[in-house]
């Protein structure tokens, strides 16, 4: 079985307790504006474009068989729609400015790199955490891959956004031994506004998880301006304490280390105008959380 990959992390320890491999697969059916990752959204592989290294020397224009590429002094535009991913620009380019984001791989290709650190699991409580774009677009892959880890004692977390269905929410569920669940908006008009889609998905996803009784960190993006409004962080913590109030929650400050990609494939960033939150606010998102029960922790 065959999933795209965008990348693989090694001694990651963000994603999940101890030191973990994290994989990062394409594809994501949300479009939130906040999005660190924006190059995971398309579900194929592509181009992606580093300005900085760019010596706007014009091979690859001449270079792209169907003549998709055009330079001007902003540097190149590839027409995505019409690309054909053969590949041949990011050959042709020597300075290494263009670069295919994703890759086919099997499960035991990937599970033969998360299993050179698994010493360092073993002592360290890690695992594999798979995280994307959304992994309930490759469920099976997933599923398949958290499996071949579980048989040979590697700890599986799941970070998902819970947008996708219930059939493929189960697959995963079945071989996954913690899952990391983002929650952005409770308000479905919000956060179709904000992410693309409506949260009725992700929300009945968050009670199966809880039916399941699978160990769960609920994430809370903290966007100013976005998400942080009392009335959302308290309709938040409302539905978390109500379904599952030993479930802590991590509070994950808005910050911009993705907004370069946006330019790498063509995209603009919608928030360059959104601040950092303040110490007071996280604080302030934090106590509402608190009063409702719950463990909240801020992350770094
Ligand atoms: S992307 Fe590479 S080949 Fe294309 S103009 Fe820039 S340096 Fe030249
Ligand atoms: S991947 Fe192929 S079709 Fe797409 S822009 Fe590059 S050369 Fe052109």
């Amino acid at each position: 079985m065959e999933g795209i990959v965008f990348n693989i992390q090694r001694y990651s320890i963000d994603d999940g307790p101890g030191v973990r491999t994290t994989v990062f697969l394409k594809g994501c059916p949300l479009t939130c504006l906040w999005c660190s990752n924006p190059e995971s959204w398309n579900p194929l592989p592509e181009v992606t474009w580093r300005y900085t290294s760019c010596k706007k020397c014009g091979t690859c224009v001449e270079t792209c068989p169907l003549g998709l590429i055009t330079l001007d002094e902003d540097g190149i535009h590839i027409d995505r729609k019409s690309c054909d991913r053969c590949g041949k620009c990011v050959e042709a380019c020597v300075q290494g400015a263009l670069r295919m984001s994703g890759t086919k791989m099997t499960v035991e290709e990937v599970y033969n790199i998360v299993k050179r650190d698994i010493d360092y699991y073993k002592l360290s409580g890690g695992g594999i955490t798979c995280s994307g774009g959304e992994i309930l677009m490759q469920a099976d892959f997933v599923a398949e891959l958290f499996k071949r880890c579980r048989k040979n004692d590697i700890h599986t977390c799941a970070d998902t956004s819970g947008f996708g269905s219930k059939q493929e929410m189960e697959k995963i569920l079945a071989y996954t031994d913690l899952v990391y669940y983002d929650l952005k908006h409770m308000d479905a008009e919000e956060h179709k506004r904000f992410c693309g889609q409506s949260n009725d998905l992700i929300l009945s996803n968050l009670a199966l998880v809880v039916e399941k009784r699978i160990p769960m960190v609920l994430r809370v993006p903290l966007i100013p301006g976005y998400n942080d409004s009392e009335k959302n962080i308290k309709a938040i913590a409302k539905t978390v304490a109500e379904l599952a109030k030993d479930t802590p929650v991590n509070i994950l400050p808005y910050h911009r280390y993705g907004e370069n990609k946006y330019r790498m494939i063509d995209m603009k960033y919608h928030l360059k105008d959104v601040k950092y939150p303040t110490e007071k606010e996280l604080d302030k998102a934090k106590q509402i959380i608190e009063s409702f029960g719950l463990k909240c922790e801020i992350s770094k």
